[in-house]
């Protein structure tokens, strides 16, 4: 592609036909996400623009992410964002991509912190910051602490928080789990969320596909021999973090969600649910010790 002139279009079709070739399941929903980001025109001013050539540095632009996404790397990875509830939250390799079933276990916080005035959640694992940063947008007046284990992570949720103008409300900490959270903070969560790690191992091997498993961090998914590791872990440190009666509500792994649910009732939990995601498969468990 040289020293041709490249309209939008030409190089629209051309990507099509090219990603589509080498396995893009949706080579047109890549090519036109790809354009976008290396023209900054809008997905519906790319067919409005059809005869716009596109600059060297565009056209250098569409040239690499091509290369990327002809390789197998995610989109969200090649264009460097994911829309997520409200807001469009910065991706890059190192940290998980969002996924639209958290979006549900969103909705389950909100629900917990529903009638509550300057309420406080923990959310652990928070990767991007999608559901700490969806919490504070959407329940004004929200403190949530948000942590992870991964430095990547932590600088790009904080780079998040900081472009969603949210610093005054989101306070991303690197540690492991609640580490660092501070004593005088214990005992004061209304809620505590989670999407840790949960893929078992055995499944994140052999089933996962590999556009997830080749790029995407093996820290974020591998939730060891049945995938409730670092559930366990949560489960055992929410009673310490939460208020009376708070909520606890993590995503998991769908074949774990019984499991999950038996260890919390075990481990004296008093309202156990299991919600589904989008797709009604078993996603969510929600638990509750009552108020005494
Ligand atoms: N839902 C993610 C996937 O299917 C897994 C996320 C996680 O392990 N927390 O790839």
């Amino acid at each position: 592609m040289a020293d041709e002139i490249w309209t939008v279009k030409k190089i629209l079709d051309w990507t099509v036909g090219y990603l589509g070739r080498k396995g893009d399941e949706r080579p047109r929903l890549s090519a036109e996400w790809l354009l976008s980001a290396a023209t900054g025109l809008s997905r519906v001013e790319i067919y409005i623009n059809f005869d716009r050539p596109l600059t060297k540095d565009e056209l250098t632009l569409m040239r690499e992410g091509i290369r990327r996404r002809a390789a197998g790397e995610p989109l969200q990875y090649v264009t460097g964002e994911m829309p997520f509830r409200h807001i469009v939250l910065k991706c890059e390799p190192g940290v998980l991509i969002p996924r639209p079933e958290t979006e549900v276990l969103v909705d389950a916080v909100l629900e917990g912190l529903e009638g509550k005035e300057f309420p406080r959640v923990l959310d652990l694992c928070t990767g991007t910051g999608c559901i700490a940063l969806s919490v504070a947008g959407e329940h004004p007046d929200t403190v949530v602490i948000a942590t992870d284990i991964s430095p990547k992570a932590v600088a790009l949720a904080t780079r998040n928080t900081d472009a969603l103008n949210l610093g005054g409300w989101v306070d991303v900490l690197e540690c492991d789990l609640a580490d660092a959270v501070v004593p005088e903070f214990e005992g004061t969560f209304d809620v505590l969320v989670s999407n840790p790690p949960y893929i078992p191992t055995a499944v994140l091997a052999e089933q996962i596909p590999s556009e997830v498993r080749d790029f995407e961090p093996s820290l974020a998914l591998d939730g060891g021999a049945d995938g409730l590791d670092v559930f366990r872990r949560i489960l055992d440190l929410a009673p310490r973090m939460l208020v009376p009666g708070g909520l606890l509500a993590c995503e998991l792994f769908e074949d774990a969600l019984e499991a999950a649910a038996d260890l919390a009732r075990a481990a004296g939990w008093d309202s156990v649910e299991i919600r589904e995601d989008l797709t009604h498969r078993p996603r969510i468990l929600l638990a509750r010790h009552e108020e005494a």
